[in-house]
């Protein structure tokens, strides 16, 4: 559940409320963070160990807070992948010990996976934090428990994968095998470096695929640091490799490959249309896409008012700005609008913005400067078109990425800011007069990836889960998510699902085999 960043005290209250093991944390008990992790790994990885690039260069990641370059990381481009898909192709030969691994022990390997990352949890939470600028109260309760619990959930499943047994006419008897894909690329953006491995991880590995993974350029450090916990745990090499890289080059050349089999992509709409293009021009290699979302959040007049404002200026402001699924529509049923923006505006002001270690700090830096550069235009289109910025619209001081929790009302539909993703910490509201105007107008647009409602009146509720072309829509809630719940959106926000039982279904081949049986004349 991507509850969080409110204040740590709220976020367990919060947790306590879903499935969420929470690990007996309370506000006072997640452990302090290291403030300055040591970076152990910066290589390509192939074949469980670190390599240079094979061009010789490097690249630097940001720590977004001051600017600061943490570490050089070796730029896996072209070269890279080929060496890595021979790895992972050759992990998954006939009769490798992936392939002839039973699924029970693929399960317990996930598993360890997992007791690595939980050992490991507050050097890893402190390095997604340092790396990407998120808070650490928000890495440690959100990020990294996820990842935990994503990567148990699919390790229950490895042995659950089978076929069917069929009644066909006739003197035959037939079956279906579930058989892993094969070579898997998988391309992550850097909101949630590490959910979103596991989410990728987790149902290619469990039905029994090899996988080349490129992180995303602006946050490579805790990814690489799971190809070393990959080792650890004792999966066999060549089947998880890992390449630190650009999107143009190393992405590229992965979406591709001639002997990928399916490439499973996070990232933005843009790129989606770039990766549907390699895959169809190259091999036919399955796709899946998580895309950008533009999410419409409607607040009805008989809501509970103080819930809905909170939950929407989390389901905005969470993870500062930047998810996929962000409530950025926010449509306000006209007789509440005015106190809605006015309590809105009190809570912005109130979020503390900082130092990302700080355990009181609700917002850290947007992830590097072309993010808070977009970021910081797209506000200034606002103003030029019209809507009324309330507060927030600049930078916060001249040291790192921050920006001011922003929002603005009376925004039109037409607008560049309730048209594309910001991706930042501005808030959209709009208003609107009744039930048939607003299903229309949060349906007007290109995405479909999540939705919410809030009201008390179910028939209201029941209407709009339906009529809303969303692949998720929350009611009196905002960005629940857990690995049993399917995600992925419609329209151009993508196409398949991740995590649940929908994710593993994009990771195997349906074989049917039939046979003859012999018919003895007595
Ligand atoms: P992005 O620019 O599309 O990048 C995503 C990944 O694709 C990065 O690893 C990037 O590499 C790589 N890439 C860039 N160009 C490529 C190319 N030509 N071929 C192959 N790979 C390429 O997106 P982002 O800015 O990192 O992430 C933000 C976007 O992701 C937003 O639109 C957000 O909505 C979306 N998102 C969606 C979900 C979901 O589940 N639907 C979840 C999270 C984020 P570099 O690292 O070099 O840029």
């Amino acid at each position: 559940m991507l509850r969080c960043a409110v204040k740590p005290s709220l976020v367990l209250k919060l947790i306590g409320k879903t499935n969420l093991p929470s690990a007996a944390y309370s506000s006072t008990a997640i452990p302090q963070p290291i403030t300055s992790p040591d970076v152990h790994y910066t290589g390509v990885f192939i074949n469980n160990e670190f390599h240079k690039a094979e061009s010789g260069r490097q690249f630097p990641t940001v720590n977004p807070s001051t600017g600061e370059v943490i570490a050089m990381i070796e730029e896996g481009d072209k070269a890279d992948v080929e060496k890595a898909v021979k790895a992972a192709r050759s992990a998954f030969r006939l009769n490798s010990e992936w392939r002839q691994m039973d699924g029970s022990k693929r399960g317990r390997l996930l598993n360890r996976l997992a007791d690595l990352i939980e050992r490991d949890q507050v050097y890893l939470s402190s390095l997604e934090t340092l790396d990407n600028g998120k808070p650490y109260s928000s890495s440690f309760m959100v990020d990294v428990r996820q990842t935990i619990n994503n990567l148990r959930y699919f390790a229950g499943w490895a042995d659950k994968i089978h076929g069917h047994t069929i009644d066909t006419d006739g003197p035959h008897f037939a079956y279906t095998r579930h058989e892993p894909v094969g070579v898997c690329g998988q391309i992550i953006p850097w909101n949630f470096p590490l959910l979103m491995l596991a989410w990728k991880f987790g149902p290619a590995l469990a039905t029994g695929n090899t996988v080349v993974m490129k992180l995303a350029e602006q946050t490579p450090l805790t990814g690489l640091y799971v190809g070393k916990l990959v080792a650890e745990a004792g999966f066999p090499p060549g089947v998880v490799n890992i390449i630190p890289g650009y999107g143009p080059t190393a992405g590229a050349a992965i979406a591709s490959h001639m002997d990928v089999d399916k490439v499973a992509f996070t990232g933005s709409t843009e790129i989606g249309h770039l990766i549907q293009q390699a895959a169809g021009s190259s091999n036919l290699k399955r796709v899946t896409l998580e895309l950008g979302g533009k999410s419409p959040n409607i607040v009805f007049k008989d809501a509970d008012l103080d819930h809905a404002i909170e939950t929407s200026h989390f389901g905005l402001f969470f993870n500062q700005g930047q998810c996929c699924c962000a409530g950025s529509r926010i449509f306000v049923e006209e007789s509440v609008y005015d106190e809605f923006v006015e309590r809105s505006v009190e809570r912005a002001k109130i979020r503390t913005v900082g130092d990302p270690f700080d355990m009181k700090t609700e917002q850290g830096p947007q992830v590097d400067e072309e993010q808070m550069n977009k970021i910081l235009a797209l506000i200034e289109s606002g103003k030029k078109e019209g809507a009324k910025m309330c507060t927030g619209g600049g930078r916060v001081g001249d040291e790192g990425y921050y920006i001011q929790p922003t929002v603005f009302a009376d925004v039109k539909d037409h607008m560049r800011i309730a048209e594309e993703e910001i991706f930042g910490p501005v808030q959209q509201i709009l208003k609107f007069r009744d039930i048939s105007e607003v299903i229309e107008r949060a349906n007007n647009t290109k995405y479909g990836l999540a939705a919410a409602v809030f009201t008390k009146d179910l028939d209201k509720a029941h209407l709009f889960s339906q009529g809303l072309r969303a692949g998720t829509v929350w009611i009196n809630c905002y960005d629940v998510l857990n690995a049993q719940t399917p995600f992925g959106g419609y329209k151009l926000s993508g196409q398949g699902r991740e995590n649940s039982l929908y994710a593993l279904r994009n990771y195997y081949e349906v074989k049917s085999v039939i046979t003859k049986i012999p018919v003895k004349n007595s």
